[in-house]
C-alpha cells in the first residue's frame, strides 16, 4: 500500500526573508560583516534556490545586516533563480559572458570585510574572491557560525515531524517482516524501499546491526545472516520534502535473555531521562551528561562510545551536537537526535534514537513509536 501524497505547506517569501534576516543578524552579532553562501544546503534553506546542476560558474548569496540580500548568478541561470520561492525577498543580479564573476561579486562586498563563507563553496570561488578582494577575510561557517541552521521555524519543524512520522511508519512495517535467515543487507534494502514508499526522496543510510555487528556504532549492514537470539539495531535516515528523519530502535529475534532485557531497559531509561532534560537554556552537553549518567549508574559507562545526539534539518547531521564540551544552550526551534547506546564488543549493541525539538516548555518528540523492545521473527 502506498501512502497518498501529502503536499507540505509551502514555505513563503516571508519565511525566507525571516531566515535571511536572522542569519545576517547572527553574523553581525559574531563580528562578521556578512555571509557568502554558495549552492548547497545553506543556500536552499535561506532562499529556496538550488541551481539545476552544480557548476564552476559562480552563484553567490550575499547577506549583511541592514542591507538587502543579494544573489549573484550567471546570466543564463537568472530565470531559474527568479523562479525560486524566496526570490521575492532578495535582489538578483547576473554576471554575463566575458565578465569576471569575482569582480562582480566584489562589487557587492566591503573591501576590508570579514565574511563567513559556506562550507560548500568550491575552492576556485574562494580563491577568486581572495584575488578580487585581497583585504577581505573569510572564515568557514562551520567555525564562524555553526548554529546558522540550528533554529528552525514552525514550518520547518512541521516538515521534520512529517519526515519522522514517515520513518515511524517504516519501523512499524519492518516489525512484521521476517528477520531469521535473512542477511543484514536484505533488511537494509527493505528499510530503504519502505522509506521511499513512505515519501522519502533521499535515503541517507539504513543500518542493520545484528548480534556482534550491533556493538559497532559505525556499522552499516553486512552479509551476516540474522538468527534467532540476535539483538538487531535498526537505524535509518532520509529526507522527505527536503527535511530529515533519523530514528533507531533495537529489536530482538525471538525471546531475549535477562541481560539483553536489562541493557535495553538501561538505554531506554537513558533516552527518557535525556529527553526530559530538554528545555531552553540547558547546554547541549548537559543532555549528553544526563544520558551518560543513567548508563554509568547502571554499571555500563565504559560501553558508551559515541556522543548522545546531533542536529537535523535540511541535512540529517548538522549542529548542534549533544556532546561533552558543547556549551551552546538549547533554544526553542532547535531539532536534534537523542540516541544513547550501549555497545558490548563481540556480543551486541542497543541504541534508541528519536528526533526531538526544543519548545518553550520542554522537548517534543518527532518520533513516537514505542521504545519497548519489539520481538521479531
Ligand atoms: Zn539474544
Ligand atoms: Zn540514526
Ligand atoms: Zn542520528
Amino acid at each position: 500500500m502506498t501512502d497518498p501524497p501529502v503536499t507540505p505547506v509551502a514555505f513563503t517569501e516571508q519565511d525566507y526573508a525571516a531566515r535571511m534576516d536572522r542569519a545576517a543578524r547572527d553574523a553581525a552579532a559574531t563580528g562578521l560583516t556578512g555571509l557568502l553562501i554558495a549552492p548547497g544546503p545553506d543556500l536552499l534553506r535561506l532562499c529556496g534556490y538550488r541551481p539545476a546542476t552544480p557548476t564552476e560558474r559562480l552563484t553567490l548569496l550575499v547577506l549583511a545586516a541592514g542591507s538587502e540580500p543579494r544573489l549573484l548568478v550567471p546570466a543564463s541561470e537568472r530565470p531559474d533563480a527568479e523562479a525560486a520561492p524566496g526570490a521575492g525577498a532578495l535582489r538578483i543580479s547576473a554576471w554575463g559572458h566575458g565578465q569576471d564573476p569575482y569582480a562582480a561579486a566584489a562589487g557587492l562586498l566591503r573591501p576590508h570585510g570579514r565574511y563567513g563563507i559556506s562550507d560548500s563553496t568550491w575552492a576556485p570561488h574562494l580563491l577568486g574572491l581572495q584575488e578580487a578582494l585581497p583585504s577581505a577575510t573569510y572564515r568557514p561557517l562551520t567555525t564562524a557560525l555553526p548554529m546558522l541552521r540550528a533554529i528552525k521555524d514552525e514550518h520547518e519543524v512541521a516538515r521534520l515531524a512529517a519526515a519522522g512520522a514517515a520513518a515511524d511508519a517504516v519501523y512499524e512495517e519492518i516489525l512484521s517482516v521476517r528477520f531469521t535467515g535473512r542477511r543484514e543487507t536484505e533488511l537494509a534494502a527493505d528499510l530503504a524501499h519502505l522509506l521511499r514508499r513512505h515519501g522519502h526522496s533521499q535515503v541517507d543510510f539504513t543500518v542493520v546491526g545484528s548480534g556482534p555487528n550491533g556493538a559497532n556504532p559505525r556499522h552499516r549492514a553486512a552479509e551476516r545472516t540474522i538468527a534467532v537470539g540476535d539483538m538487531v539495531v535498526l537505524d535509518f535516515a532520509g529526507l522527505k520534502d527536503g527535511y530529515g528523519a533519523d530514528t533507531t530502535r533495537t529489536v530482538h529475534v525471538g525471546a531475549p535473555t535477562d541481560e539483553e532485557r536489562q541493557v535495553h531497559e538501561i538505554v531506554r531509561a537513558a533516552q527518557q531521562a535525556a529527553f526530559e532534560a530538554v528545555r531552553p537554556d540547558v547546554p547541549c552537553e548537559e543532555i549528553d551528561r544526563v544520558a551518560r549518567g543513567v548508563i554509568e549508574d547502571a554499571g555500563y559507562g565504559e560501553y558508551v562510545v559515541h556522543r548522545t545526539g546531533h542536529g537535523i534539518g535540511v541535512t540529517t547531521r548538522e549542529p548542534p551536537y549533544l556532546v561533552e564540551g558543547e556549551r551552546q544552550p538549547l533554544a526553542p526551534g532547535m531539532c536534534f537526535s537523542i540516541e544513547p547506546g550501549v555497545y558490548l564488543p563481540g556480543r551486541f549493541g542497543v541504541r534508541i534514537e528519536d528526533v526531538v525539538t526544543c519548545t518553550e516548555t520542554g522537548g517534543r518528540r518527532l518520533n513516537t513509536t514505542p521504545h519497548e523492545m519489539a520481538i521479531v521473527t
